[in-house]
């Protein structure tokens, strides 16, 4: 249970854990944040998600400075008041408080809120399942390799999938494959996994970071490059991946059948790789 939050500097009450009004994350979405797993108590791939919120304080020159130690210390600490053996940390930075203003001050300080969630997983094993899709327009903005709070296109199209009892939508531009509202999609055809390249059209992905490493190391062909909707469609297995849903199958994509609606070989085989580097720490 989240009882705890750290807002600040300071752990405080779950209910007391407030920013103020003239936020500019509030405001303008002017933040950054990361998603973690905790998996049987471990942080699944600190590093990653620790380099990707460097990168993305860097470009929107939000000056915030961390350690890994500390901000370890302070996930350990809220992992073991909240009781998250399993769940996710939450960590968003904003810029800060500031008079509303769209241009910003040199010397803001910023605002760092991190809490926990319980949250079960879809690992592989007896209870493995596989998900409904549909697809929807990508109406975001040009710069998603940085992951900022500027969510509403992704929270639209989510809130579509879920009108329509879908788990995920994946977002099409130009008629073709971008990535879901919040994971990275990928193909298999004929053996050969294809998904996006890693570029300011698509945020890139901690779990799809891990899973490369995981697929260099078997014989399986990798390519990252786009792929159109007709592709996705006639995949022979399609699956997505993050940090909350580590690896998912994709069982059905605007009421289409992929794989004849069962999850593939491949998935489950990659789904179970991932899923003990995870557990090996
Ligand atoms: N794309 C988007 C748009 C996301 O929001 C997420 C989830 N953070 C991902 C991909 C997957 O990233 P990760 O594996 O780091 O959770």
């Amino acid at each position: 249970m989240t009882h705890y939050a750290y807002v600040n500097n300071k752990i405080v009450n779950f209910k007391n854990a407030k920013v103020h009004v003239e936020d500019r994350g509030l405001q303008f979405a002017d933040s950054v944040y990361e998603v973690i797993a905790v998996l049987n108590n471990n942080l699944i791939d600190l590093n990653f998600h620790l380099k990707r919120l460097k990168f993305s304080l860097k470009e929107l020159q939000i000056k915030y400075k961390f350690t890994r130690s500390s901000l370890n210390k302070i996930f350990l600490k809220l992992i073991k008041k909240n009781k998250t053996s399993n769940g996710i940390i939450y960590l968003q930075v904003t810029r800060g408080v500031q008079y509303r203003e769209h241009k910003y001050e040199k010397n803001l300080s910023p605002t760092l809120i991190i809490y926990t969630r319980d949250k079960k997983f879809n690992l592989p094993g007896n209870k493995f399942k596989g998900v409904n899709t549909i697809t929807y327009e990508d109406l975001r903005w040009k710069r998603r390799d940085i992951k900022t709070v500027n969510l509403l296109p992704n929270i639209i199209a989510a809130n579509m999938a879920k009108k329509k009892k879908a788990y995920e939508a994946i977002l099409i531009q130009n008629g073709k494959v971008t990535e879901g509202t919040s994971s990275n999609i990928w193909i298999i055809k004929k053996n050969k996994l294809i998904t996006h390249p890693a570029n300011s059209n698509i945020l890139k992905g901690v779990t799809r970071t891990s899973l490369l490493k995981i697929i260099n190391k078997t014989s399986l062909k990798l390519v990252q490059q786009s792929f159109t909707y007709r592709e996705l469609l006639n995949a022979d297995e399609v699956f997505l991946t993050s940090s909350g849903s580590f690896i998912t199958p994709i069982l059905k994509i605007d009421k289409i059948k992929i794989n004849k609606g069962k999850i593939g070989n491949i998935t489950l085989k990659l789904a179970e790789m991932y899923s003990k580097s995870c557990m090996n720490g």
